[in-house]
């Protein structure tokens, strides 16, 4: 989970880190997020044979994932 997000990315809704959102967190999980967790915009997601990139068009806030990559979170 990112520090300071604002916004659950799967349903746009705020607070991501109660208990609302424990399903949307399992679909983050598997799925691109569709809204941005800073300023709430849908975001613009690509789905790649390796994963997906999801990216807001207001910050340079890109998310990636991919199968094989471990999630390494600063
Ligand atoms: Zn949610
Ligand atoms: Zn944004």
């Amino acid at each position: 989970m990112a520090a300071g997000a604002a916004y659950c990315g799967h349903c746009g809704g705020d607070s991501p880190t109660s208990d609302a959102h424990h399903s949307c967190r399992q679909q983050l999980a598997m799925e691109p997020p569709r809204y941005c967790a800073l300023c709430r915009r849908r975001m613009k997601v690509q789905v790649t044979p390796l994963g997906w990139t999801a990216e807001c068009s207001r910050h340079p806030l890109t998310s990636f994932c991919t199968d094989n990559a471990p999630k390494s979170a600063p």
